[in-house]
């Protein structure tokens, strides 16, 4: 018999479950009718009483409960969570060793069996980003964790507003533990020098999951390049320093702080210039095209388009756009680098949508590589919604 209390699974809701999929939604499950509150362990069970799995409630989140284990031999306490970070932050040290150069995410939530939990790390400072509210009473020991295992100098802990408010906890931005430096971190990248500035107002962080992807383009990249959606000059950067083929790069995007520390990249790792500009991505595009302006190479990397299941259609037909208006600017041989990191886009909507794009220009399109996230943002098969990074490398021919 089980100790915890139990929420039923509508009997129409099975089949996730049993695969894997962390996330209970209030719909999935007939309203438990005993008093529970967050951050009580819960049994998942089918109608029959039958157990599917172990998790961790909310009370008034969209998501009931977040499931961590699939066999109920399992306690759901501080020594299971404990084990569950010492196993990411083992496989972590094996993809991306450690080095006070080093930026790189330590735990990816659902990715890692820790719904709720994001951990990155840049050098010698941690930031710790919760959420869900279930899993609060465990952050604590978490922090002992990683000072014991990694000894670093902060350790920076975070709420943002949208999880504040889905999951009814405060916003922070406090230290757990040392103090940042007054001058932005710098970390090293494919042998790029990258600052990262996570004090005080100025926060600007850095897309780690575009890492292998950056360096691994520039086997395709040659010619008169556009990088779009640029940020602080991920893909660009990484060109200059290799490959050889690229010759000039135009770079935009919409934010000047980003650009301004994408220009400041380009100084202090002493690269060739790329032409920074601060423009809407849509309607710069769209005026390129316009002029019949051409590229060899053209990057798409923009920000999340899709949120919900009802921004699904719109989103898409944005990805189309922004698609179409690069393909028509190829070069014939041209490579394009296109990304959607929207969770709720699979990798079949997003090959759909290149296809109906391609159909346009009547010239095909070839796929070279299906790539994702690195490997320290692990996917989950069971949630698709870890499978969030989509980058093709493709070419016009
Ligand atoms: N390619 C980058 C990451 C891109 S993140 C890298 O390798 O690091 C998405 C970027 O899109 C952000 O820098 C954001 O400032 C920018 N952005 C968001 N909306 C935009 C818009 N409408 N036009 C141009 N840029 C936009």
């Amino acid at each position: 018999m089980s100790i915890h209390p139990q929420v039923v699974l509508h009997p129409k809701k099975q089949e996730t479950f049993w695969d894997g999929h962390p996330w209970v939604l209030r719909s999935s499950i007939v309203s438990p009718t005993n008093e529970l509150q967050t951050g009580n362990v819960v049994d998942l069970v089918l109608p029959d009483g039958s157990f599917v799995a172990r998790g961790l409630y909310h009370s008034s989140s969209r998501i009931a409960v977040r499931l961590y284990s699939w066999s109920a031999n399992d306690s759901l306490d501080e020594t299971f969570f404990t084990k569950r970070l010492q196993s990411a932050l083992e496989f972590r040290d094996k993809v991306t060793p450690f080095s006070k150069s080093q930026g790189r995410r330590l735990v990816f939530s659902e990715g890692d069996l820790l719904s709720g939990l994001i951990i990155d790390q840049y050098g010698d400072y941690i930031i710790v980003q919760q959420t869900a509210a279930a899993i609060s009473r465990f952050i604590p020991a978490w922090i002992e964790q990683l000072k014991s295992s990694l000894s670093p100098a902060a350790i920076l802990f975070r709420i943002d507003e949208k999880t504040a408010s889905a999951e009814e906890l405060t916003t922070t931005d406090t230290m757990l533990h040392g103090s940042l430096p007054a001058a932005p971190i710098r970390i090293r990248e494919n042998d790029v020098s990258i600052e990262v500035d996570l004090a005080g107002g100025q926060k600007t962080g850095y897309y780690l999951d575009q890492r292998d992807n950056r360096v691994a383009a520039c086997k395709y990249a040659f010619g008169r390049t556009l990088d779009m959606f640029c940020y602080t000059g991920g893909f660009g950067l990484t060109f200059r320093r290799h490959a050889p083929l690229v010759t000039e790069i135009q770079a935009v995007d919409s934010s000047d702080r980003a650009l301004n520390q994408a220009q400041h990249h380009i100084q202090i790792n002493d690269l060739a210039p790329v032409n920074y500009v601060k423009a809407d991505g849509f309607d710069h595009l769209k005026q390129l095209a316009d002029r019949k302006e051409m590229f060899d190479t053209i990057v798409l990397d923009p920000p999340r388009l899709v949120s919900s299941r009802s921004q699904l259609d719109s989103g898409l037909r944005a990805y189309f756009r922004l698609n179409s208006l690069a393909m028509q600017m190829l070069n014939h041989g041209g490579t394009l680098i296109t990304c959607s990191c929207s969770g709720r886009v699979s990798r079949d909507d997003f090959r759909h949508m290149l296809l109906k794009a391609s159909r346009r220009h009547g010239r095909g399109l070839q796929i070279l590589e299906q790539r994702g996230a690195a490997a320290d943002h692990p996917t989950l098969l069971a949630c698709p919604e870890t499978d969030y990074l989509k980058c093709f490398f493709c070419r016009l021919p």
